[in-house]
């Protein structure tokens, strides 16, 4: 099957022409297309997702991950992790089991598990109830209790090396974030081969000239990628365009969407918090920001907008969050490679949505 578009975005770069399919995998690209329309681009992967279309993962089963499937699909989300916060043992042990394992809709590319290993002076909306030092039992527990991909724990935190090492052992990749480190415990934990931070100053220690703290070390190494909230309410455009400049190439757009994402505005639930979302901003009770109701073509649509060429705006959806993974084929689009793609159009709307090769969105 031919794509009949004018244009796709191959190994990061513009290529004119036409995308041919065959057996779920990209046959050919830069074929003569007199009359394509619009721009295969690869499907967006998403790192950290708390819910969407009125669903809450803390909360799903195997139909609410059908139904949030299908919101994201229709936002360019071909793969996600579906992302759990800080929650009580039994609970979270409960909703790891509920995730489906073969999904219809986006890949699910494994769990994030967001705590419970965090800074208590960074939590944010996180229950500190829930919250647990290091402890690597529970660590144990709880990767018996499902396919974990991503763990955000806090590095300052005495034994947090351990864990660190226990789940790099097992291919698990370690993200630093809900963090009070400083500078030195952050390269400290960046030395022992952690590469990404959750949400960049969102939850942690904030950057100061004489105290830069993680944020301000995750920038300085040119090997960590760098993962943030692009929905301009929790980074100012300022911050965004600062980060790109220190960054380029290795920031990784996350949603952090959480169950009002993509349905109207309203009360809604994150775990055991009750939350309200109103114009573009989702808050606790306390006021404190508790995920955000942004969808990945948006956070695409911002970067760009802020001046980032389109290829590496879509780098930052695509192949960068692969990268934290650890997953080279995937978030690409290349001959041989799995044909999970999203059709552009020239405004940057979403024309149609392939996983696998098969069309799962039609405008
Ligand atoms: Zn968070």
């Amino acid at each position: 099957m031919k794509l009949g578009v004018e244009a796709a975005l191959v190994g990061g770069s513009l290529v004119p022409g036409d995308v041919e399919i065959l057996d779920g995998r990209i046959a050919r690209v830069g074929m003569s297309s007199p009359n394509g329309r619009g721009t295969a681009v690869p499907g967006f992967i998403d790192l950290q997702v708390n819910g969407f279309g009125g669903v809450d993962f803390l909360e799903a089963d195997a139909e609410g991950y059908r139904r949030a499937g299908e919101a994201l699909l229709e936002t360019g989300v071909t793969g996600y992790l579906p992302t759990l916060i800080t929650t009580p043992e039994d609970e979270l042990v409960a909703a790891m089991r509920e995730i489906p394992i073969v999904a219809e809709g986006p890949r699910i590319l494994g769990i994030h598990l967001e705590g419970p290993f965090l800074s208590q002076r960074r939590l944010g909306t996180h229950p500190p109830s829930a919250r647990r030092d290091p402890d690597l039992e529970l660590l144990e527990r709880l990767l018996a209790a499902g396919p974990v991909r991503i763990m955000t724990l806090a590095p300052e935190l005495p034994g947090a090396d351990a864990l660190i090492e226990a789940l790099q052992a097992r291919g698990v990749t370690v993200s630093c974030g809900h963090s009070d480190a400083t500078a030195e415990q952050a390269n400290a934990a960046f030395d022992l081969g952690v590469r990404t931070v959750t949400h960049l100053f969102n939850a942690m220690r904030p950057f100061e000239h004489r105290d830069p703290g993680i944020a301000g070390a995750a920038l300085a190494r040119e090997d960590v990628i760098v993962q943030i909230i692009n929905d301009g309410v929790h980074l100012a455009p300022d911050t965004v365009g600062l980060v790109w400049r220190a960054a380029a190439g290795r920031v990784a757009l996350v949603t952090d969407a959480m169950a009002g994402a993509g349905v109207p505005d309203g009360a809604y639930s994150l775990g055991s918090l009750e939350v309200v979302v109103r114009d573009g901003a989702v808050r606790g009770p306390n006021g404190v920001l508790a995920g955000s109701v942004l969808t990945m073509i948006d956070a695409v649509r911002n970067l760009h907008a802020l001046g980032v060429g389109l290829e590496d705006a879509i780098g930052a959806a695509t192949s960068v969050p692969a990268d934290v993974l650890g997953l080279p084929t995937l978030g690409r689009l290349d001959v041989d490679l799995p044909a999970d793609l999203v059709v552009l159009g020239d405004g940057l709307e979403i024309e149609s949505v392939f996983v696998g090769g098969e069309a799962r969105v039609v405008a």
